[in-house]
């Protein structure tokens, strides 16, 4: 890894990345407080955008290549049937255990109390409405609110926000609307690429890239060894010049770790009392959700201490800080991948064999903090306007949250739109999703983080399991 050589010439590269961060959030400030977010949009901006499309054109044709070259380097099927199935289950295991984690803290710290009792009052009649109106019934006669000179006042105001929480609304449902195809196997079809080449242009349908490649590999295994040998040879050979690539971005990190935190705090307010408001809002369920998120991110090296003898829970942290940080500025997993490869394999030392394969299929599919987030935004909203959820429906949320991570793309803010589908799921408003839509930026980079360390996580236990970790590192 790139750290080994830049700790000799002085600081390693995860404590750049981090003053990188803090310069940000710094400038960010003061790009706030004195006006100079004009400045800031214009000429640091760019930097952090340059950064994310960096890594991103490496990330796509990278899980392709490496795995085509991970499966027809595993050279035997049924290891490769064998560590799908442990890889899908471990993914599955961890995934459920986080959404549990979430509903138990946010049931026992009830950030949707934090409000007062009118206006929990008042969302709870602007519920009712919705409800009355999803089921086409005139509720202006069905609802004699409007006798009563309280709620007369808060139906009028009812009907403005509604137009204000729609415009919020709009652009994220339209996205949600292009996810939902009719029938029931429509997860199925999207997993299947019509056309690779545009599946490639595409962050969002990594997992039909997957689908491919791994259909690609297995192919490769059962031709002769003269004729998929140089097949192996030059892609194996394109992977490590994207890996290269990757070194070299890399180097530039710090810079454009400022860059991105500054560009992306100072455009969430226009003042230091705006910021000031926004953090304070909803200031106790971003408290709930980052708890969760800590409590995991301290669980997962401790979980493969525990598995891996060898591996120290101090010295898993250390290699994999580089991965976390750039989850923490970019807010994508699929951009993060590189990266955390880089970290798993020179790093910890794991094995191409495995991470390769198990690595890109994680950072698509499993999503620990993205699950533990909608589980705890989920019954904080209900919170919100005076709905108790029962078991029976805090179980639906527990498969609902699992597969709507699942279905997240790895790209920022992919956990928000699918929370829509979480939300309907229990029969709730997904325009909801409009009151957390202010903080959700920031937890986005706090779940971000804790997906790639548990994409990193299940890799190197997978790796040991199988007997896949480097002697030396
Ligand atoms: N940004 C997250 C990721 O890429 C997904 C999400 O929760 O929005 O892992």
């Amino acid at each position: 890894m790139e750290n080994e050589p830049q700790k000799k010439k002085g600081l390693a590269l995860h404590w750049k990345i981090i003053i990188g961060m803090v310069l940000g959030i710094v400038w960010a400030y003061l790009s706030i407080a004195n006006g100079w977010n004009d400045f800031t949009d214009d000429w640091i901006a760019p930097f952090g955008t340059i950064f994310i499309r960096a890594l991103k054109f490496i990330a796509i044709p990278l899980v392709m290549f490496s795995i085509i070259v991970g499966i027809s380097s595993l050279k035997d099927i049924n290891k490769l049937g064998r560590v799908g199935l442990k890889t899908l289950s471990v993914y599955l295991v961890t995934t459920v255990l986080a959404v549990s984690i979430g509903l138990i803290f946010v049931n026992l710290v009830r950030p949707g109390d934090a409000i007062s009792e009118d206006q929990k009052i008042h969302n709870r009649i602007e519920y009712e409405l919705w409800v009355k109106s999803e089921a086409e019934i005139d509720f202006k006669d069905d609802i004699r609110l409007s006798e009563d000179p309280k709620y007369a006042a808060i139906t009028s105001e009812i009907a403005g926000m509604e137009v204000v929480v729609n415009d919020k609304v709009a652009a994220v449902q339209s996205k949600a609307d292009e996810n939902q195809e009719a029938g029931p196997l429509a997860a199925l079809v999207d997993m299947v690429p019509e056309n690779i080449i545009l599946s490639l242009g595409n962050p969002k349908l990594m997992l039909q890239v997957i689908v491919f490649a791994i259909f690609f590999g297995v192919c490769l295994l059962f031709i002769p060894e003269e004729k998929n040998g140089p097949v192996i040879k030059l892609f194996d050979g394109i992977n490590e010049v994207f890996l290269k690539m990757v070194d070299i971005v890399m180097k530039g990190a710090p810079f454009f770790v400022f860059a991105l935190m500054a560009a992306k705090l100072s455009s969430m307010a226009n003042s230091t009392d705006e910021l000031a408001i926004l953090l304070a809002s909803l200031g106790t369920y971003s408290a709930v959700v980052i708890a969760g998120l800590l409590l995991l991110i301290a669980f997962y090296p401790l979980l493969v201490s525990l598995f891996v003898k060898r591996i120290k829970y101090r010295d898993f942290w250390k290699k994999i800080t580089p991965a976390q940080l750039t989850a923490f500025s970019t807010s994508s997993s699929a951009a993060t991948l590189p990266v955390t490869m880089e970290c798993v394999e020179d790093g910890v030392g794991v094995k191409k064999e495995i991470s390769s394969f198990v690595l890109p299929i994680g950072a698509t599919v499993n999503m620990d903090g993205t699950s533990l987030y909608q589980a705890v935004a989920v019954i904080f909203l209900a919170q919100l306007h005076m709905i108790d959820l029962s078991l029976t429906e805090q179980l639906i949320i527990v498969m609902t949250a699992t597969l709507a991570s699942i279905g997240s793309a790895a790209v920022p803010s992919a956990g928000l739109v699918m929370l829509m589908m979480v939300l309907t799921s229990v029969g709730l408003n997904p325009a909801w999703i409009a009151i957390i839509i202010p903080v959700d930026r920031i937890l986005d980079m706090c779940r971000t983080v804790v997906n790639v360390t548990g994409d990193a996580s299940v890799t190197t236990i997978i790796a040991a399991s199988e007997n896949e970790l480097k002697e030396q590192v």
